[in-house]
C-alpha cells in the first residue's frame, strides 16, 4: 500500500512501526516523522485511523490496551467485509411492482 509519492519516511517503514507509533513507544523525533508522513500519505493515514479505531474499540470492550492478534484479525476482516459490501454496486434488487403482490390479481 502506498500513495506512490516519495516521502522522507517510506510507507513500509511507517506501516512496520505503526503499533509503536500508536502506543507512543518511539522517540518524539520519529513520532514527528510519522505525523508528517500521515499528512502527506492518505493510504497510510487511513490504515493508521483504522488501527486506532480498532485499538479504541478493544479498549472499550476488553478494558485492555493490547489488542489480541486474533481479535484484530476478526475486526479487520469485518471492516473489509463491510467495505466490500459498500463498494459492491446494487445488483438486481428485484423491484416489487404492485402487480406481483399476493391477492393483487384478485381485484
Ligand atoms: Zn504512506
Amino acid at each position: 500500500m502506498s500513495c506512490g509519492e516519495p516521502h522522507e519516511t517510506d510507507c513500509a517503514e511507517v506501516l512496520d512501526h505503526l503499533y509503536e507509533f500508536l502506543d507512543r513507544e518511539m522517540p518524539d523525533s520519529d513520532c514527528t516523522k510519522f505525523e508528517v508522513h500521515f499528512e502527506e500519505c492518505s493510504p497510510c493515514l487511513e490504515k493508521y485511523g483504522l488501527e486506532q479505531a480498532v485499538k479504541k474499540l478493544v479498549k472499550r470492550c476488553c478494558g485492555q490496551d493490547d489488542v489480541p492478534s486474533d481479535l484484530r484479525a476478526k475486526v479487520m476482516g469485518r471492516i473489509d467485509l463491510i467495505r466490500s459490501e459498500q463498494a459492491a454496486p446494487e445488483r438486481d434488487v428485484p423491484t416489487r411492482t404492485g402487480a406481483d403482490l399476493p391477492g393483487a390479481a384478485a381485484e
